[in-house]
């Protein structure tokens, strides 16, 4: 791996977006090689982007295996190229938790440059795994709109529109070559209580951005991805037209902006509002409210807000209430009948069993297959590549990442049709692409491998090898993204903008 960097020039490296067809377990590796003195000697900075964990390690096979990482272990060891930072997109656990199972199997890892809520998620996981202090890497919390040097490397954050607070890309620039990483992103410029992708600053840097590592994660939907504020109305439009007394809005534990936008839903229809879920819920919600957001000052005495759905603590509320959370069951307490109930579920499959318990009191409720755009969603769809395309005048060349590499594969005909001009080789994880002005070229090219996490003590990880390799059918995460349909879908997108011309 080491040979690929000897030529002067930006790499970049995917040793987990890039997956044969399940997409997770991020990490992205940038090295700029520049010369340095006069003997023909090279400096060499690495900078990794997130460290998640990779989803579907029960479809590897590694008996007793917890998780499953990227294996980075090479590159935490090359001591020339040395990562000097882990910059850190969003909290998520497949962009984030990897950092936990690589300390806990005794790796040091590069100071994480991560947002505010970001590192607290991250200190919460730190302690949650008893993580001794002495081996946390040093955190530096970073803003919307910082720039920092890493020797001849410099980074921009970028703000961005996703599914939690803090959410950045970073452009990442050389002497020559300027990277956009979006992270996970979506255009939305109507998010709330946090800055939305910020389109301004993309525009103002367009004329030197050169390549998009870009979050293809949605782009099988055609238009652009919901935006918050169609979540809001739609809940507010339903909360008001069925007229129940009580109303059951059930949330995705790691969606922490679903919480506001019910909220916010809640206290424009003067409903008050229950929190009620499960032990992810309740810390998610302290989180926001260690974040800052107090859910009292904004409902000013105009509704009552319960942390408690104890008898005593619904009384006030007189039985006139959201209920908030993350909850698949309908506990006695709340009296819910047919007559006074109304469900509304938030997320495809998560709330399954709730389902059923709606059934089984013959309460009414929607779901996302009747509104769409109830599922509050993080990911650009192609809408929002071909908006980012615009904005960025059509000048730079994406390089997918977030989806299954065979979709990267047949997404190109579109891409063509509509000027979206990605990297001609599909990237795939562990290759090193040399990115130059005009050019990009594949330096290195091995098999990529997940590090199955097998824990033979709470305090010692141990990492199994396994190929990476496709993955459907297998393990907990079955489902995967069908190509033909996928096929299918880019083919129809593609009628309707040629009729359109
Ligand atoms: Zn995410």
């Amino acid at each position: 791996m080491r040979e690929a960097l000897k030529k002067i020039g930006l790499y970049w490296q995917p040793l987990g977006g890039n997956n044969p067809d399940q997409i997770s377990g991020h990490c992205y590796r940038y090295t700029d090689i520049r010369s340095a003195g006069r003997n023909g000697q090279k400096s060499s900075v690495s900078l990794l982007v997130d460290l998640g964990k990779f989803d579907n390690y029960q479809a590897l096979g590694v008996k007793n295996a917890t998780a499953a990482v990227p294996d980075i272990r090479e590159i935490l060891a090359d001591k020339k190229n040395a990562p000097q930072a882990l910059l850190l997109t969003h909290s998520h656990p497949d962009h984030l938790n990897g950092i936990i199972h690589y300390l806990k199997a005794g790796y040091r890892l590069p100071p994480v440059y991560g947002g505010k809520y970001t590192l607290m998620i991250l200190y919460d996981l730190l302690c949650e795994f008893n993580i001794p202090r002495r081996l946390w890497p040093k955190f530096h919390v970073i803003r919307a709109g910082d720039k920092f040097t890493f020797g001849s490397l410099s980074v921009d954050v970028v703000s961005s529109s996703h599914t939690c607070f803090d959410s950045f890309g970073f452009l990442i620039s050389s002497q020559d070559v300027c990277v956009y990483h979006t992270g996970d992103m979506k255009i939305d410029q109507t998010t709330c209580f946090r800055k939305s992708t910020d389109l301004k600053m993309l525009k103002q840097a367009a004329s030197k951005i050169d390549y998009v590592v870009a979050d293809f994660y949605g782009i099988s939907s055609d238009g652009l991805a919901v935006q918050e504020r169609s979540t809001y109305l739609r809940l507010v439009h339903l909360i008001q037209s069925v007229q129940k007394n009580k109303i059951f809005i059930p949330v995705y534990p790691t969606h922490p902006e679903m919480y506001l936008i019910a909220f916010m839903a809640a206290l424009k229809c003067k409903k008050n509002v229950v929190f009620y879920g499960n032990v992810d819920f309740f810390t998610y919600l302290k989180m926001v409210v260690d974040y800052g957001l107090s859910f009292e000052n904004m409902a000013k005495n105009r509704i009552k807000v319960s942390y408690s759905h104890d008898k005593e603590a619904l009384l006030p509320l007189k039985d006139d209430y959201v209920v908030i959370g993350t909850f698949n069951e309908l506990p006695d307490v709340f009296e819910a009948n047919r007559k006074n109930s109304f469900g509304i579920i938030t997320a495809s499959t998560f709330f399954n069993p709730l389902k059923g318990q709606f059934n089984l009191h013959n309460i009414k409720f929607v779901t996302v297959d009747d509104y769409p755009e109830l599922q509050g969603y993080g990911h650009a769809f192609w809408g929002d590549v071909e908006k980012l395309n615009q904005t960025l005048e059509q000048k730079a060349c994406f390089i997918p990442t977030h989806c299954p590499v065979f979709m990267i594969d047949d997404v190109r005909e579109l891409a063509q049709t509509c000027d979206v001009r990605l990297l001609p080789q599909t990237p795939q994880n562990n290759q090193i692409f040399r990115l130059e002005k005009e050019r990009a070229s594949l330096a290195f090219s091995a098999p990529a491998k997940w590090l199955a996490v097998v824990y033979n003590s709470p305090d010692s990880a141990f990492f199994t090898e396994v190929l990476q390799k496709p993955t459907s059918g297998k393990g907990f995460l079955k489902r995967t993204i069908s190509r033909k349909r996928c096929q299918k879908k880019f083919k129809s997108f593609m009628i309707k903008r040629k009729k359109r011309k």
